[in-house]
């Protein structure tokens, strides 16, 4: 009578949103004050204020069909125009209108670009730890998910078992950096690796493997690290975006998919993107969203914040013998558990009202994420539990 499939994905919600709620309840009960949430990676920062004086100066000024009426499918021209601008801009590109397609953020366009490509059997090689969300959106689609650690010392990739896991069904790669869960943002080293391991593999199938590249944290990086911008490594790239990090917008559902014209079969992949947005009912993307980014593209919310609130944490945390990967980008701390099932480190922080997401279903046993996008003072406030909880383990 019904998808058995669907009904299992909506039944066991993701362990991340079983945190959140168990922290909701906790509050109700001690306080809110006294509950340490790290499970969401909801920005925390405000979007740049010309967003909203933006939003403020379209209502005032332009007509209900313009600002809330339907755009062309695969978005607004203008607004796509002004997002190529800013990005050939930037990264010295020759992207088109054309080559953009409008969406509710990086979870849709991954969506879409996976449904464009994938058949039954395809297999589709993700790095652990990855955002688990790639497993539906690639097994609903059929296809297969290949899970290929990371190397564990830094959590580049680790190109020997890459290259073993690259098959001739090896339909595409997607990377993610910066990283979420860990951090990491692979290095202009790894990308020109991958970049050439992946021509070799295409001239040896005798067909294109397509790069996903997932970016929403790309400009989310500290200390001066440069995020290289794929494209310009490898041809076969396609670019999954999101404003929801950059412009503190995760609510406004906005963000693209990029398909260059170099790739092979450029135009039949954007069409293949047109047909899965029509196919997902995903046509359209927030029409107030998308005339605000016509004029905001290029604004950046000020992400400095974040910098301190790593630098706390990752001190506090180390000084208290916990192993952490030191972050460059996004905003998680990936921390080692102490003890092996992180699932029961997890339950154990809980009993100090600390909500810290074990990792196992982003393939990687034995760590934890921290979202450190809350309030600078919360993390303060947390540090006793925080040292309470190494307490245990020091014994
Ligand atoms: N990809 C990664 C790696 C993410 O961390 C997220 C959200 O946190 C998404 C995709 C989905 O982003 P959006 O909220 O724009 O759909």
């Amino acid at each position: 009578m019904i998808n058995e499939k669907m009904k299992n994905y909506g039944n066991n919600r993701s362990v991340i949103r079983d945190l959140f709620e168990f922290g909701n309840q906790r509050k109700a009960i001690v306080g809110a004050d006294n509950v340490f949430d790290f499970s969401l990676g909801n920005p925390n920062v405000p979007a740049p204020k010309e967003v909203n004086e933006t939003i403020r100066e379209l209502l005032d000024t332009k007509n209900d069909i313009y600002l809330h009426g339907y755009t062309s499918a695969q978005g607004d021209a203008a607004c796509r125009e002004a997002i190529v601008k800013d990005l050939n801009k930037r990264f010295n590109t020759s992207f088109r209108k054309e080559n953009l397609y409008m969406t509710c953020g990086a979870a849709a366009s991954l969506k879409i670009i996976l449904t464009a490509l994938y058949a039954e059997g395809d297999e589709v090689i993700v790095f652990t730890p990855y955002f688990p969300e790639y497993k539906v959106f690639v097994e609903t689609t059929g296809a297969k998910v290949i899970e290929t650690p990371s190397d564990p010392s830094s959590f580049q990739i680790d190109f020997e078992i890459l290259e073993k896991n690259l098959t001739c069904s090896t339909k595409s790669v997607i990377v993610n950096s910066p990283n979420n869960p860990s951090g990491v943002v692979y290095t202009e080293e790894t990308i020109t690796k991958l970049a050439a391991l992946l021509e070799k593999k295409q001239q040896e199938y005798g067909h294109p493997i397509y790069l996903i590249t997932d970016e929403p944290y790309r400009e989310l990086v500290y200390d001066g690290i440069q995020v290289p911008f794929v494209t310009k490594y490898y041809r076969n790239t396609i670019v999954c975006y999101s404003f929801s990090k950059s412009l503190a917008l995760p609510g406004e559902r906005i963000g693209y998919v990029l398909v260059p014209d170099e790739i092979d079969d450029s135009k039949d992949i954007y069409a293949a993107v047109c047909g899965a947005g029509r196919a997902l009912g995903y046509v359209c993307a927030p029409s107030l969203m998308q005339h605000v980014l016509e004029r905001c593209t290029g604004l950046v919310s000020d992400l400095s914040e974040y910098l301190e609130k790593r630098d706390l944490l990752y001190n506090a945390l180390t000084d208290m013998g916990f192993e952490c990967i030191h972050p460059d980008g996004a905003f998680y701390l990936f921390m080692k558990s102490p003890i092996e099932d992180a699932k029961e480190f997890s339950e154990k922080a809980k009993e100090f009202d600390l909500l810290l997401v074990p990792a196992d279903s982003f393939g990687t046993p034995g760590f934890v994420r921290i979202a450190y996008c809350v309030a600078t003072d919360m993390i303060r406030r947390s540090l006793p539990a925080f040292e309470k909880l190494a307490a245990v383990y020091r014994k």
